[in-house]
């Protein structure tokens, strides 16, 4: 080894600039996202801390784990937090939402979009309209649902809206950001108990309320992580989003298609409601619980759902017609069964789609 080492070069404004209009085009917005130096569970906890406060009713809708933690830390900040939730195999309805307003009376309202673990996908667009009519402050963690459907930030009046890289965006998972809206920064400077000089501080962060660009790179964001991130996004806007979230859509029907074909069938309930970066699928066959680690994108059910369901992770560079194929061969094998029928309902619905 002789490779001289040349140093390391500091990420540019010109490359901060990149990135953030970069994810402002992703996300549609024109308030420029807040880029949070870590994985996207800690710009989750940035907007709990940051929002939380005695004297608060936050509507929190659980339809999955992440929910569950949101949930306790917006305890943790002083909130009164409303609680709706449901069972893991299904998603919330409209209904259940507007009903949960009418008693609990919230000033915001916090849900996760789209569910990798439990396969469920919640009607956002509507629950935003729904909060919009009653003036709330909405929150969404969209790690999982962004690149696999659509995310209007400005047009559905998202106030804070959670994105990471590492799951449709096949970007990197140590750097990720947070859409806040003008009324979002309101409700995050009118209260007191919102961090600062932290790593939950989303205030800290602020960009200039002037829409001026800022004159230096803010020191905490990590160099590689972030240019991983613009390729990344650059990559999408070549493909263009639309397609991409076609590809997953394309990537979960296909996924139902196979498994159908061997029998089995989806965890979720409600078809019209399946994430398409995952799907999960029932247990109804002894060889199933053999699988006790992933097997390429065959993943056992995490935590509590272990032993009730598989997961396909179909998202990102594996949202493709091989790597369904495979993970659907892989079931076939678990199964003791032919794959062929099922391989090849896999490659109809790429083909029909073509
Ligand atoms: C993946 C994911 C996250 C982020 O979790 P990490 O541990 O940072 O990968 C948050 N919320 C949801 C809904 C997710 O699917």
């Amino acid at each position: 080894m002789n490779r001289k080492y040349t140093g390391f070069v500091p990420l540019s404004l010109s490359e901060l600039d990149t990135l953030t209009q970069e994810l402002s085009r992703l996300l549609g917005t024109q308030h420029p996202p807040v880029i949070i130096p870590g994985e996207a569970i800690i710009g989750i906890e940035a907007v709990a801390a940051g929002i939380a406060a005695p004297g608060r009713t936050i509507l929190n809708i659980v339809t999955g784990p992440y929910g569950s933690l949101f949930g306790e830390w917006l305890e943790r900040g002083g909130a009164t937090v409303a609680q709706v939730k449901v069972p893991f195999d299904q998603v919330v309805t409209v209904e259940e939402v507007a009903a949960a307003i009418e008693r609990y009376q919230p000033v915001a309202l916090s849900f996760v979009q789209a569910e990798v673990v439990t396969g469920g996908s919640n009607p956002a667009e509507e629950i935003f309209k729904l909060a919009r009519r009653h003036h709330l402050i909405t929150v969404t963690d969209s790690v999982s649902a962004v690149g696999g459907e659509a995310l209007n930030v400005d047009e559905w009046e998202v106030d804070f809206a959670v994105i990471g890289a590492q799951k449709a965006l096949a970007g990197p998972n140590g750097v990720s950001a947070v859409s806040i809206s003008p009324r979002g920064w309101a409700f995050l400077e009118s209260n007191e108990r919102a961090p600062r000089n932290s790593i939950l501080s989303l205030l800290d962060i602020k960009p200039s309320p002037d829409g001026t660009a800022p004159l230096r790179v803010p020191p905490n964001i990590p160099v590689l992580e972030a240019r991983a991130l613009i390729e990344a996004l650059e990559a999408v806007a070549e493909e263009g989003l639309s397609q991409v979230i076609k590809r997953h859509e394309r990537a979960a029907a296909s996924a139902i298609a196979g498994i159908s074909e061997l029998g089995l069938e989806a965890w979720q309930k409600d078809s019209r409601h399946y994430s398409t970066l995952t799907t999960t699928v029932r247990i109804n066959d002894e060889q199933l619980l053999l699988i006790k680690q992933p097997m390429g994108i065959v993943a056992p059910g995490d935590g509590e759902l272990f032993g009730q369901l598989l997961r396909i992770n179909h998202f990102g560079t594996n949202a493709s017609r091989d790597s369904v194929e495979s993970a659907v061969q892989t079931l076939a094998r678990l199964l003791k069964q032919d794959a062929g029928q099922a391989v090849q309902a896999v490659r109809q619905v790429w083909s029909d789609a073509e």
